[in-house]
């Protein structure tokens, strides 16, 4: 009997997923998923942060469930095991003699180690195949060479737009290959693996509450686009920082893979045929390629896209940016809005983040790793990518500072977004 493994890591959807296109489908097929152990401990000196906080924890775990359950309407099965990958995967796959591991091509320099120590790992009669997929293109549909991707978004915006063809996004398959009769399956429950993340709940003040998993993703899509029509006027409202609709939100299924880029970017074509296209649409797409031009970005970078791994102690000045102390209202809201949340709009992120880096002088790298364990959408090229963007290290050095006091009173004028998160708040911090 011919075993495959479908190896999930941050695409939890079925639809649009080249990880379950088989050319000959396997005789059975175990789809497993591993939440690194390492995410659980704390970069941050100091500070009991783990990599993954409580926000982004009950998001995957919702994700992981929904996934199971769409993956055994199919004939098929999860299993979830809380370890290093390379050493779940190599035992899962000598205990089933498995002949291939199938594996998204994910952009992070651990991501690409875990999978080329897995290769060296696994007998010669096991292969590993990577796919690619979750982004607008992949290296084929790319009109740029990888390898060439230029220094700046607008360079690689610049080409790609010159011969613009995303490929169409794809139906999930109607049934799977059968699950080994004697192969383990399942996931913990999440008050085993972190009570904290369980019980987590997020703030109301927030107007927003993320549910993992594909529905919820495909529903949140569908409301912004169909139901409220909100994307009509994206353009001008892109930059808001109170209420639920401003932006799409769509940065959490986007980043656990709930949905792919191209459905999205399908979505919105449907709704220009529909209702014509304008700023708004094209906005969306727009943004979208700054994802992708993160993800290719950290593709070239590798290591470097960290900076120096190992993390300075946290200063005071960066503690209080952290726990919305700064005595900055503007900045100070935008941090307590993150923390009780695990989100934030893009104008606050951007004002958050050079106010560190500018006004306290602190390492980037510090803003980053806070950034990495509270939010609820991080993602490995688009969070360390943004955060290099800011500071102005690595491939564009041009400084983006921004003057958060003009800021606040450009785009928080009465003061509302401020008072929102200040008044009688309880700050958190683990
Ligand atoms: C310091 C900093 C850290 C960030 N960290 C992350 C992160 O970890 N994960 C993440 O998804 N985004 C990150 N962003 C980008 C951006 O702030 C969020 O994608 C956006 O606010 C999410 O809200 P939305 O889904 O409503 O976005 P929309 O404005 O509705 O945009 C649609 C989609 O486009 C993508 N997108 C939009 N802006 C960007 C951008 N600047 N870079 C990359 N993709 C973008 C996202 O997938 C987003 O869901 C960061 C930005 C900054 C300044």
């Amino acid at each position: 009997m011919s075993t495959e493994i479908a190896w999930f890591r941050h695409d939890l959807r079925l639809a649009d997923n080249p990880l379950l296109d088989f050319q000959t489908p396997p005789e059975q097929l175990i789809c497993v998923y591993v939440l690194d152990i390492r995410w659980l401990e704390s970069p941050l000196p100091g500070l009991a942060a783990r990599r993954i906080g409580p926000a982004r924890l009950q998001f995957l775990w919702q994700s992981l469930i929904e996934l199971r359950g769409e993956l055994l309407k199919r004939g098929s099965d999860l299993l979830v095991r809380i370890d290093d990958p390379v050493t779940v995967l190599a035992d899962l796959a000598e205990r089933n003699g498995a002949s291939r591991v199938h594996v998204r091509h994910d952009a992070g320099f651990d991501e690409e180690r875990a999978v080329s120590a897995l290769v060296a790992e696994l007998s010669r009669h096991c292969e590993v195949v990577q796919t690619e997929g979750g982004m607008l293109f992949d290296a084929a549909s790319l009109p740029i060479d990888v390898a060439d991707v230029p220094p700046s978004f607008s360079g690689f915006r610049r080409r790609a737009e010159k011969s613009w063809q995303v490929p169409e996004s794809r139906l999930a398959p109607v049934t799977l290959p059968p699950w080994p009769r004697d192969a383990a399956r399942g996931l913990p429950p999440l008050r085993e693996v972190s009570p904290e993340a369980a019980g987590w709940k997020s703030d109301p003040r927030g107007q927003f509450r993320f549910a993992g998993g594909e529905a919820a993703g495909q529903a949140r899509l569908d409301h912004y686009l169909w139901d409220t029509a909100a994307l009509a006027h994206y353009k001008q409202t892109r930059d808001g920082l109170l209420g639920a609709d401003f932006s799409t939100r769509l940065s959490p299924w986007l980043a656990q893979g709930c949905l792919s880029a191209r459905q999205v970017h399908d979505a919105v074509r449907a709704w220009e045929a529909r209702h014509g296209a304008n700023d708004s649409t094209y906005w969306v797409i727009f943004e979208l390629l700054w994802r992708d031009y993160f993800h290719w970005a950290a593709h070239q970078e590798g290591r470097t896209l960290f900076g120096v791994r190992e993390l300075p102690l946290l200063s005071d000045d960066v503690r209080a940016w952290c726990e919305g102390r700064t005595g900055v209202p503007f900045v100070d809201a935008a941090m307590q809005e993150l923390s009780a949340t695990g989100w934030l709009s893009n104008r606050a992120r951007q004002n958050a983040a050079s106010f560190l880096v500018r006004n306290l002088a602190g390492d980037w790298r510090l803003g980053a790793a806070w950034f990495e364990h509270c939010l609820i959408d991080y993602d490995i090229a688009s969070n360390w990518g943004n955060w290099r963007y800011v500071a102005g290290v690595g491939r564009d050095t041009r400084p983006r500072a921004l003057d958060v006091h003009a800021q606040a009173g450009y785009y928080d004028p009465d003061g509302a977004y401020a008072a929102q998160w200040l008044a009688s708040s309880t700050p958190f911090f683990p």
